[in-house]
């Protein structure tokens, strides 16, 4: 048992405006860790950042979760600074009394500049404990550069524990290159709006005994600089690595651990949570892996100027924008169906591994027996698969010899038992038999060393088999990939719910399934309604879950398409305008360096897209290389006329007689039709006409993985 089920850990930020929409340094990042890797998020406000932890706390609650949620700023200051304001040293009663000065709305604008001024004003006989603001709000109260004399005024500039940490900058600074003190400011009002909120399911360490549901806890987290640089993905930005390592280095701490370090500190100054225990807390993380760089934003670009891309070229594009992103776990071979090898695979044992039997009969050396007709005596014994031979079988003479059986010595060559006149003491039979007659010589098959199967394979029942025979218990094989899926749409309900007017969502079942086909691991974004921030959050949802993010819907440049408009303005975004029908244009874009497909509303439109480019270039990212559909030739049972220019795929199947008929509508909304057909019939950019008859190329969705 952990001490703590979830560890929070914020980063902070004492921005005067919300932080951009594209998340960026020195905003608020939340770090949330429960066993495994922790989810990242992104704030852009104090007060959006301080209602996400009220829910996400209130959910822990609700399922029985304890939860520790480190800040990254100091929770108290340097003894004497909360006597002069509120008369005690209690260092909550003055996280209530700056509560009750600071101004701070829902966009950030703030007052922290009057309250430090007015903090000042408390300290006669020279300038106050707190200093440095923009040129703009010097005033005597308030001074650009540190003036005071701490011991002056009855204070000491740092804390005990920051005493210990040269780095760490005092709560008195207010304003440049590393300061703290805006964050403090602000920072405490909302502490204390949570311990209003949570009452006595909430309890502030060192201040309070950490026994309650919820724990707060300062951090540091330059603490963990080198952990955290050596897992820091090469294209995120740095306070998003500091909140997921250290929550899971916390998180990783085990039974006992985290309940003893929140127990350390000062009851007036308060601590550093897990100061003087970095080894343990490193310990947690295990190794650095090597991460996989994430994709280059612009790998979708295409070069100015193209327009309609030719289905082919538009794969060939894709290809080469693509790299595997999987990592490699071992599995044991009877868990690895369908997974992707990560390394070469060689026999480490021949098949079979001794020459054996290939029948029941007789063996013998077959340069001993003479001519035919043979009469051998029997010597006795026998040898079974199970039960090998041990002695050696002399020259002239036979061995009851069974299926599987390996060759005892003496023995090269069996006749069938079927051929033989069998008596109790030896047997007869006509020949000739070549040497080596019904026998299997060992590595037959398989010789040990030779090459098995490639990295990059994926593993189908039979492959497992021969893994099985060439002396592999588990295999080296790439992580599965997480695949996020979204609808988007005001018009959508969730399958079987709704409104009778609304549109039941039909996409994301079948996308799901044709995910877990391909072997992915399915991330559940649900339904986006047409709204940005809707849109935005269920991405950023994705991009914290998931490898990959496939949306459909909204991915036009109409009124309503938010996803591509979203995806334009904070992603990057290259819609690709395929020359292809059913399909429109195909949105591809990164959205914080995760690949998004986004597929057209269409259901039928979005399983041709999702088949054509999602599934081979998932493959790719999943580590199993880009893989093609097989394409059969087969007569058409239908007639067709074509605009040329473009591929057209059209719902099929065989008929009786081997020729692929077609649906009769094409409407691209007929689901029904997606239901009847067994296939796709690919019909090429230069084809205008079919008659019944010619050839055509049929797609199953067999070769599809479906
Ligand atoms: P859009 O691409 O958003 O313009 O949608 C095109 C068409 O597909 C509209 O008729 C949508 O209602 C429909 N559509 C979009 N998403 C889905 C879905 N998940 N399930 C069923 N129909 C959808
Ligand atoms: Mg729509």
């Amino acid at each position: 048992m952990t001490d703590f089920e979830t560890v929070v850990m914020v980063d902070w930020s004492a921005r005067s405006a919300p932080s951009p929409r594209k998340p960026t340094a020195d905003s608020i990042w939340i770090g949330v860790a429960r066993g495994g890797p922790a989810e990242v998020s992104y704030h852009r406000t104090r007060a959006a950042a301080t209602d996400w932890l009220i829910s996400l706390f209130e959910a822990e609650i609700a399922a029985g979760r304890r939860v520790l949620a480190g800040f990254d700023f100091p929770f108290a200051y340097p003894r004497g600074f909360a006597r002069a304001v509120t008369g005690s040293d209690d260092p909550l009663g003055l996280w209530g009394a700056i509560a009750g000065r600071v101004e701070d709305t829902g966009k950030n604008a703030n007052n922290r500049w009057d309250i430090a001024r007015a903090f000042n004003r408390l300290f006669d006989g020279g300038p106050g404990p707190f200093w440095g603001c923009p040129p703009g709000e010097i005033s005597p109260d308030l001074e650009m550069r540190k003036t005071v004399d701490y011991a002056a005024i009855g204070l000491s500039e740092r804390r005990a524990v920051e005493a210990r940490i040269a780095r760490t900058q005092p709560a008195w600074k207010l304003y440049t290159t590393g300061s703290v003190g805006s964050q403090v400011l602000l920072g405490l009002p909302r502490l204390h709006q949570l311990r209003l909120h949570f009452g006595t399911d909430l309890a502030v360490s060192p201040f309070e005994p950490a026994q309650t549901p919820i724990v707060l806890a300062e951090i540091y987290p330059s603490m963990l600089a080198a952990d955290v640089s050596a897992r820091r993905d090469p294209d995120e930005i740095l306070d998003a690595a500091q909140v997921r390592v250290t929550a899971e280095a916390f998180r990783s701490l085990g039974p006992g651990q985290l309940s003893a370090m929140l127990a350390e500190g000062d009851p007036v100054e308060g601590w550093i949570l897990g100061l003087g225990h970095e080894e343990e807390l490193a310990a947690g993380l295990g190794p650095a892996l090597l991460r996989p760089p994430p994709l280059r934003d612009d790998c979708f670009a295409l070069p100015p100027g193209v327009d309609w891309t030719p289905v082919a070229e538009a794969v060939e594009r894709l290809k080469a924008a693509l790299h595997p992103v999987a990592k490699s776990e071992t599995v044991l071979i009877a868990g690895a169906s369908g997974r992707i090898l990560a390394a070469d695979i060689s026999a480490r044992r021949s098949h079979p591994p001794h020459a054996n039997s290939a029948v029941d009969g007789f063996g013998f050396a077959q340069g001993s027996i003479g001519s035919a007709p043979h009469h051998l005596p029997l010597v006795e014994g026998r040898a079974a698969a199970g039960a090998p031979f041990d002695g050696t079988v002399p020259p002239g003479k036979a061995l009851r010899i069974l299926t599987g059986a390996p060759l005892p010595a003496g023995v090269d060559t069996v006749v069938l038992e079927e051929d033989c006149t069998i008596a109790s003491d030896a047997i007869a039979f006509r020949g000739p038999l070549r040497r080596g007659a019904n026998t299997r010589p060992a590595g037959e098959d398989v010789a040990s060393g030779a090459a098995v199967l490639p990295a990059g394979h994926r593993l189908s029942a039979p492959d497992l088999a021969l893994l099985a025979a060439t002396g592999h218990g588990d295999v080296k094989v790439f992580e599965r990939l997480k695949v996020a899926v979204l609808s988007t749409g005001d018009e959508l309900a969730e399958a079987g719910q709704g409104a009778s007017a609304a549109t039941p969502d039909a996409n994301r079942p079948m996308l799901a399934a044709l995910l877990s086909g391909w072997g992915h691991d399915v991330v559940d974004l649900g339904l986006a309604p047409d709204d940005a921030d809707a849109v935005r959050a269920a991405l950023d949802a994705g991009a914290a879950g998931a490898d990959a993010i496939l949306t459909s819907g909204g991915a036009s440049a109409g009124d309503e398409d938010h996803v591509s408009a979203l995806l334009k303005s904070e992603g990057h975004l290259t819609s690709w305008r395929i020359a292809l029908k059913p399909g429109r244009p195909l949105a591809l874009a990164t959205w914080r360096g995760i690949p998004v497909f986004g597929l057209p509303g269409n259901p039928v439109a979005a399983f041709v897209c999702a088949l054509l480019f999602a599934r081979p270039a998932l493959s790719v990212l999943a580590g199993g290389g880009w893989i093609e559909p097989q394409r059969f030739t087969v007569p058409a049972a239908f007639e067709k006329r074509k605009k040329p220019g473009r591929n057209e795929y059209l719902r099929a199947r065989l008929d009786g007689a081997g020729r692929a008929e077609v649906f009769p509508s094409e409407g691209s909304g007929r689901i029904s039709g997606l239901s009847w057909s067994t296939g796709l019939v690919e019909l090429g950019p230069k084809e205008r006409r079919i008659a019944p008859g010619d050839p055509v190329l049929f797609l199953p969705y067999a070769g599809f993985g479906i």
